[in-house]
């Protein structure tokens, strides 16, 4: 069994619009690195995009950031949950929390977080205050 043909087999592996989800992954990363970029003005870097599964039952997607400052993130906030809901959309996760993770004590965002919540998280969300390195862009959970 040779690597070229693992690697047939994976590229078999198809999302719902027929596109390989790699590539998905792959264009979305980019895309997503461009529009910051030009909402910004500025160079902002994507390092790495991962799309998730928890073992509570969360689905979500993690989005690293290099160059984005919270302020940065905060005036053009509805224009990125706008665009991360549209990501979500592409692997069928309901974006019902959107948060970005923060170096404490610094301004800068090391990560964008998009969360389709289990319903145990819900009620861990609904008690507990979130943890202090994650800031909520959006949280729309229905009780
Ligand atoms: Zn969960």
């Amino acid at each position: 069994m040779s690597n070229s043909n693992n690697n047939n087999k994976f590229n078999n592996i198809n999302t719902a619009n027929g596109k390989p989800i790699k590539e998905l992954i792959k264009n979305d990363r980019r895309d997503f690195e461009v529009f910051l970029s030009n909402s910004f003005g500025k160079n902002v870097f994507i390092p790495e995009m991962d799309v998730f599964s928890s073992k509570c039952g969360c689905y979500g997607i993690m989005i690293m950031v290099r160059g984005v400052l919270i302020d940065e993130a905060d005036v053009f906030k509805n224009r990125i949950i706008k665009k991360l809901e549209e990501i979500s959309n592409n692997y069928g996760i309901n974006a019902n929390w959107i948060f970005i993770r923060i170096i404490p004590s610094s301004d800068d965002v090391i990560s964008f977080g998009i969360r389709e919540l289990c319903n145990m998280c819900r009620e861990e969300y609904n008690s507990n205050k979130p943890r202090p390195d994650l800031i909520t862009l959006k949280l729309a959970i229905d009780e």
